[in-house]
């Protein structure tokens, strides 16, 4: 496969120095279709990075965009602020028809400025309102995007420095899993806020992804889920719980909490939820929490009515089965197939940890001290695009769209393999041991 010359110079001299994701994959892309993005000099990729969990029914995906082509040949709205319009309701009912009912979600639905770290401000403002509380239990690992109320979310110091003392009141605790390993984050939790003399304020809200991802890919366990909510409900602190890339069913269900069986106060999505890639976010919140005055968090661009468009669209092609999931059991079944792949492949003859849920899965290449960043490089070389996420770049991170095809999948995880056992053999780093001798370990959820 031959690889173009990377981005064309302006980039370099005019987009600002700021931009990631172009440096990771020095190519310029053109088109795209379900699993493959195709860049401008022809070469062909298939893309397990699929927008950050944005692209989780693939690109461009057919039924989407004719009713997209059809709403802007008719010329429906485009933009209109959060006035109400046939796209907007015709998204509410079938949300409500298909996702929210089925579950027994009574959740009202706001509608944010179009990007995740705008519903995550929403909900923690509001829970900040309800409670008349500021302090915010948040959680080592966590992501929860870079705006100020959210970024102090953040575990990762990366995106906080130089801004710190800008930031609001959070007091982070261990994961229930991460690199210290197994923690007892609710008993900690429980004796932060039980003892008075702790220093820590009782807080408004615990907000967490019950996958954590740009964190290493560490699965909170259900029992852990099921009682940080009753421990929310005993201590009236709000529960909120960040969808935002691992909803809209990368963990096998549309809500990645429903394998709890819990009911958080507060709801984050976005990347997937227009189901075609458009800016689209949404704070789901418990009706007696719904305390906002009119227009108290508002923003011009809530309104993007082709993501309503296409996020019906998506519903009702995905997931008209209301909770039956006949979709997400598809993503389950082909999360066998990764783990199985890892097992046979990956633990079982290397040094690796491999852990994850659905299609969201994690190869922790530290163990072997080799370089996720450089296996990354190699996987692109060999035409696939798949990120690194973690503490220091240590974990592969495997998420392609939901819909690709098996062959697909195995594909993108042969390489992924060829790339590690190459990156093992040529380029770890000089301390390690034989990261192809050592013992095994696989973590599992
Ligand atoms: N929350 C989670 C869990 C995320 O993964 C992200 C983005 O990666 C965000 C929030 C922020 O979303 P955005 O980048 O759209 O602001």
């Amino acid at each position: 496969m031959t690889q173009d010359d990377g981005p064309a110079a302006v980039f370099e001299s005019r987009e600002s120095a700021v931009r990631s994701y172009s440096r990771s994959f020095p190519a310029t892309f053109a088109t795209a279709r379900r699993e493959f993005v195709t860049g401008a000099d022809g070469t062909r990729y298939l893309d397990f990075l699929a927008g950050a969990g944005a692209l989780n029914y693939g690109h461009n995906p057919e039924f989407a965009k004719r009713a997209l082509v059809d709403y802007i040949e008719r010329d429906g709205l485009t933009h209109a602020l959060d006035l109400a319009t046939t796209a907007k309701q015709d998204f509410l009912e079938t949300f409500e028809a298909q996702i929210l009912a089925p579950r027994g979600l009574d959740h009202r639905v706001q509608f944010c400025s179009p990007s995740g770290t705008n519903a995550v401000e929403a909900a923690l403002k509001v829970a900040r309102l309800v409670t008349g509380r500021t302090n915010v239990v948040a959680f080592g690992g966590g992501f929860h995007g870079v705006s100020t109320g959210a970024l102090a979310a953040v575990g990762s110091e990366f995106y906080k420095q130089g801004l710190r003392a800008t930031l609001p009141t959070t007091t982070h605790i261990p994961f229930p899993d991460s690199p210290m390993g197994p923690f007892d984050s609710l008993d900690l939790l429980d004796r932060l806020v039980s003892d008075s003399s702790s220093g820590v304020e009782k807080p408004a809200a615990v907000i967490l992804e019950t996958v954590q991802c740009e964190g290493g890919v560490y699965v909170a366990p259900t029992d852990f889920l099921v009682g940080l909510r009753a421990w929310c409900d005993t201590h009236g602190v709000l529960l909120i719980v960040d969808d935002i890339q691992v909803g809209c069913g990368r963990t096998g269900t549309f809500f990645s909490f429903e394998r709890a069986g819990i009911r958080p106060d507060l709801i984050t999505l976005s990347k997937s939820i227009s189901g075609y890639g458009l800016p689209m976010a949404l704070l789901l919140v418990k009706p007696e929490y719904d305390v906002w005055k009119p227009g108290q968090h508002n923003g011009t661009f809530r309104g993007n009515q082709l993501a309503f468009v296409t996020a019906a669209e998506t519903v009702r092609t995905h997931w008209a089965d209301g909770s039956g999931d006949a979709f997400g059991a598809e993503v389950l079944r082909k999360g066998e197939i990764v783990a199985e792949y890892l097992r046979q492949n990956v633990t079982s003859r290397f040094a690796a940890s491999v852990r994850g849920l659905g299609l969201i899965w994690g190869i922790d290449v530290s163990p072997a001290g080799i370089s996720g960043a450089k296996v990354s490089r190699r996987c692109f070389e060999r035409g696939l695009i798949v990120e690194t996420c973690g503490r220091d770049s240590e974990v592969v991170k495997i998420l392609p769209p939901l819909i690709l095809s098996d062959d697909s999948l195995t594909a993108g995880l042969d390489i992924i393999v060829e790339a590690l056992y190459d990156e093992a053999q040529n380029g770890r780093r000089a301390t390690a041991g034989d990261p192809l001798a050592t013992t095994p370990h696989a973590t599992t959820s």
